[in-house]
């Protein structure tokens, strides 16, 4: 049963949230459906927020790693995922993008509560019952929005089939940056990788 106040999003009912999203990207012209998601241009030009860069969260909220103020439209990243310093600190890289989308499924389902709550820290409480629906259908729009299903199935296919598995999900994991252990759960749900992988 879903927590009071939080509305029950299906998985159709997020993707189509994401896909129309994207459609919005693609008619402005900086998407089209071949590279991996431009989420901070998606935040930027089609939300009208900004991000505010990397800043120490955890001194107020503990655990959290991104952060939406309403008030000011900003999403923050926390100082561990700065991936500026080490450009090739890939992994940073990919939880900084995951987050950020994440922090943007907020923004688009959330909204209401955010302004009820008067305080960001609620949705990082994994203790409450309510903040746990409401973190699962921001992850759920998150994996949607880096990974889109029609970008996914072309890219698996693309892949020379003959490669090491390891390889070639370590490939998908480069093209949509996004982590590993992000990329294999959604191969598994898509169907494209068996689930004993
Ligand atoms: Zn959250």
């Amino acid at each position: 049963m879903m927590a009071k106040g939080v509305s029950f999003r299906s998985h159709e009912v997020i993707e189509r949230k994401v896909d129309i999203i994207l459609q919005k990207a693609k008619g402005k012209g900086f998407y089209n459906f071949d590279s991996a998601t431009p989420i901070d241009l998606i935040i930027e030009k089609l939300f009208r927020l900004k991000i505010g860069g990397f800043v120490n969260l955890n001194k107020d909220f503990s655990g959290a790693l991104g952060a939406l103020d309403l008030n000011n439209g900003v999403v923050w990243i926390d100082e561990s995922l700065d991936h500026t310093v080490n450009p090739s600190d890939f992994t940073r890289e990919a939880r900084c993008n995951f987050t950020i989308a994440h922090e943007l499924g907020h923004y688009v389902f959330h909204r209401p509560q955010y302004k009820e709550a008067k305080n960001s820290a609620l949705f990082h409480d994994g203790s409450d019952p309510r903040t746990k629906a409401l973190e699962t259908q921001a992850n759920m729009f998150a994996s949607y929005i880096l990974m889109p299903r029609a970008v996914m199935m072309k890219k698996w296919e693309e892949i020379d089939q003959s490669c090491p598995i390891d390889s070639a999900i370590r490939e998908m994991t480069r093209f949509f940056k996004v982590s590993r252990e992000t990329m294999t759960y959604k191969l598994k749900f898509l169907g494209l990788l068996d689930p004993s992988y």
